[in-house]
């Protein structure tokens, strides 16, 4: 070994891996391929593919879904064929997190978000119809996560909304001057309000503090600001965040 070893966590870093299992291909990258997150994919910071379920479709049809058990309206997606496409979209990523996008999920947050950035990526089922065979979740152990309280047509708008939530938090992806620390949710709370020029806007101008170049007192009025928005529209985040401004 020389003294230019580099050490574990010196050594380059495998891009993120995201890979989506969908019978709907074609609508990716989309959004994911435009600006910095698109740009980040072109420089190999991230990577996506997607597997066609549809490729473990049954008979010359390659039909995934079937009628559900007990009746009732729309399709489910079969569990045998999600299996087979499941098992395939792992055989070379067997240790990253299995997620199914689902309106029944578990709210999709930022901490969760930065746990998955952090690791080296994530396979994501985008469902279709009325949804999935409840035995595939529980066999394969499908992480269940809703990106809100609506339902889409299908999963592939919600493993976008996941993929592009985690791909700029990767190192690099965001210029060298973003404050990621300072985001909404970052700290707990909602981001305060932003400005810029011009300094008067259709006879509004922008608050005196943030033009006094004094630090401190900036940001005081940030956070007092951060908490107010965060106590007016989203009180629920505020449980575990320790107050600095008085309650009106
Ligand atoms: N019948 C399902 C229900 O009521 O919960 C809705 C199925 S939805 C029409 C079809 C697919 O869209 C789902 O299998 C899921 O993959 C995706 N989807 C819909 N809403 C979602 C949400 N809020 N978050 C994540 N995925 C969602």
């Amino acid at each position: 070994m020389t003294d230019e070893a580099t050490s574990d966590t010196d050594a380059p870093r495998a891009p993120w891996h995201a890979r989506v299992l969908t019978i709907f291909p074609d609508m990716f990258p989309g959004s994911l391929g435009v600006s910095l997150v698109g740009q980040a994919l072109e420089n190999e910071i991230w990577q996506l593919d997607c597997v066609d379920i549809r490729d473990f479709g049954l008979t010359k049809h390659r039909t995934v879904d079937d009628t559900p058990a007990g009746g009732g309206a729309g399709m489910v997606m079969r569990a045998d064929v999600l299996a087979a496409a499941i098992d395939h979209a792992r055989e070379d990523m067997p240790d990253v997190p299995l997620i199914y996008m689902s309106p029944r999920g578990r709210p999709l947050t930022q901490a969760r978000v930065r746990e998955l950035s952090a690791g080296p990526g994530a396979i994501l089922l985008a469902g279709r119809f009325e949804g999935i065979d409840q035995r595939v979740i529980d066999a394969r152990g499908l992480e269940e996560i809703s990106i809100g309280d609506y339902v889409l047509s299908g999963g592939e708008l919600a493993a976008m909304v996941l993929i592009d939530a985690c791909v700029r938090l990767l190192p690099g992806v965001l210029g060298a001057n973003a404050s990621l620390d300072e985001e909404s949710f970052e700290s707990g709370l909602l981001e305060y309000p932003q400005y810029t020029r011009p300094r008067e806007w259709e006879g509004h101008t922008i608050p005196d503090v943030l033009l006094s170049g004094d630090h401190k007192r900036m940001a005081a009025w940030r956070r007092a600001e951060a908490e107010r928005l965060t106590r007016e529209r989203r009180p629920d985040l505020l449980a575990d965040v320790p107050r600095t401004t008085p309650e009106k």
